[in-house]
């Protein structure tokens, strides 16, 4: 549920994140987060996009829901038609449970095609605060998107833009890795944070980074 026109500017907008629960020094689950389609030609930024989610679930999630939670990132595969005009696109694997444990991200190819490093990871961390919304139950639907509940109230927006998932999603995807670009000793893309205007300003290639 990553859409963003070229030339959007999103609003940039301060939250408190809880980072304090996440501690570098707590080993990361490896077995909750598995990425697929990001090839051997990339171990940096497949070993950032696993990283940075166990970062983002641990800053999102109180530890019982993180400890339950598994997510599949499977990048390169191809949107349908009702996905067509997303880059990404999250959801529970069984939609019919009120606190969903099982998600899968998918990353479409066509977007992917079109993104450097930083670009890729953003559209990830919007994607994982789904994963939050779903996970806490404060986002409920159906697979096709006919119908949503949002803290348990049904909501028809049709403007994605007002939709309050995506709003939640938008202010918090940047906010996510910066801190982790922080915590991870790798140059972040948002150092100018309140300057910055397109996410084309995400230039910063990881590959001539030499930390991971
Ligand atoms: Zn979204």
């Amino acid at each position: 549920m990553a859409n963003r026109p070229a030339s959007s500017e999103m609003p940039l907008t301060c939250f408190h994140v809880g980072v304090a629960r996440f501690s570098p020094r707590t080993a990361p689950r490896t077995d909750n987060i598995t990425v697929e389609g990001i090839g051997p030609d990339k171990p940096l930024l497949f070993a950032h996009v696993k990283s940075f989610a166990d970062f983002a679930l641990r800053t999102l999630l109180p530890k019982a829901t993180y400890a339950r939670v598994n997510v599949h990132i499977r990048a390169g595969s191809t949107a349908d038609e009702v996905h067509s005009s997303d880059d990404a696109v999250t959801g529970p694997v069984d939609w019919n449970k009120a606190y969903p444990s099982s998600f899968v991200i998918d990353l479409f190819d066509q977007s992917m095609a079109m993104m450097n490093d930083f670009e890729l990871l953003l559209i990830v961390s919007h994607e994982l605060v789904h994963v939050k919304q779903f996970a806490l139950g404060h986002l409920r639907g159906r697979s096709d998107r006919i119908f949503w509940k949002w803290m348990s109230r049904e909501c028809r927006e049709p403007n994605y833009w007002l939709q309050p998932w995506e709003v939640e999603a938008h202010g918090l995807e940047r906010i996510l890795l910066h801190y982790y670009a922080l915590m991870a000793e790798i140059p972040s893309p948002f150092d100018r944070f309140l300057n910055l205007r397109t996410t084309s300003d995400a230039s910063v290639d990881l590959h001539n980074s030499d930390r991971l």
